[in-house]
């Protein structure tokens, strides 16, 4: 295993491997790995001949007064998670590199990116979006892997991939949960003991969901509220939101009738959890 910090130099090593024919495999991270990153890795890897993870905490991503200099980082407990999972390359930018003080493109997705998550955090897909564009152009991947945990993120990419015709599959990752439910996060770690107890409400509201799902309930607004009224039992809890839209549009739906995605985000005092689930009709 290798980490490249040089953009220059991980642009011209994916351009070796494409021309030796290798398929190239990518994992785009923010680092302080755990097992939900590992499963897209070990994903990526059955299906590629070289492996590169990026570890990049990207600034255009957070809003100003969101929590880019306490976001958690630990370069060496990184590399032993990328070690577990075969990974060939460590794409590890140099922080002032990445952007130049003058940069003034932007890649912004127009029609998923505005509810949800974009709804508090306005400029935070454009982010995404730009850094992903970028990190594509540096590494070449014929492949990357997501994780659905980031479920509007992932759709916003596939968009982006499929209207901007990057040569590259997205392939999805399943949610990784801690044993008692709670989604993996890098954020879970500024949990405090009872917020962590208490954040097991996201995956416990989805369950409710689901349950009533099952027994035929498709009055969108009947399962938001089921959400809605856990949410606000839970002393430490803040509802952001909790949305039911269309699998496709990601427009909030009344009735189900087609796929739909459940997603919430809560916050714990600084901390903002997202968690999802699909519902099937
Ligand atoms: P992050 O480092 O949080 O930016 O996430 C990097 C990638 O890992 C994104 O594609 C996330 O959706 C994915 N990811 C984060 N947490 C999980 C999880 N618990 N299960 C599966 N994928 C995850």
């Amino acid at each position: 295993m290798e980490t490249i910090r040089s953009l220059k130099r991980m642009q011209k090593r994916a351009f070796r491997h494409k021309r030796e024919g290798s398929v190239i495999g990518f994992v785009p991270t923010m680092g302080f790995l755990h097992e939900g990153h590992l499963s897209l890795m070990k994903l990526a890897r059955k299906r590629c001949d070289v492996l590169v993870a990026s570890i990049f905490v990207n600034p255009t991503q957070f809003g100003s007064n969101e929590d880019l200099c306490t976001y958690p980082r630990d370069f060496t407990r990184d590399e032993s998670f990328c070690e577990k999972a075969n990974v060939d390359i460590i794409f590890y930018p140099e922080f002032e590199s990445m952007y130049t003080d003058d940069a003034s493109v932007w890649v912004n997705e127009e029609a998923l990116s505005g509810g949800l998550c974009g709804a508090s955090r306005p400029d935070h897909f454009r982010g995404v979006c730009t850094v992903v564009t970028k990190l594509f152009n540096l590494v070449q991947p014929d492949l990357a892997v997501f994780g659905e945990k980031d479920a509007q993120q992932l759709r916003i990419i596939e968009r982006m991939v499929r209207d901007l015709d990057f040569p590259v599959e997205i392939v999805r990752g399943s949610i990784v949960r801690e044993p008692d439910g709670l989604a993996m996060s890098s954020r879970n770690k500024y949990l405090s003991a009872t917020q962590r107890k208490e954040a097991l409400c996201l995956r416990r509201s989805l369950d409710k969901v689901v349950e009533q799902f099952k027994e035929g309930e498709r009055d969108a607004t009947v399962l938001r509220q089921v959400v809605v009224d856990l949410i606000a039992s839970v002393p430490s809890a803040e509802l952001d939101y909790a949305e039911v839209v269309d699998d496709g549009s990601l427009a909030e739906v009344e009735k189900i009738e087609g796929d739909v995605l459940m997603a919430l985000a809560v916050k714990f005092g600084a901390v903002r959890l997202i968690d999802n689930t699909i519902l099937y009709p």
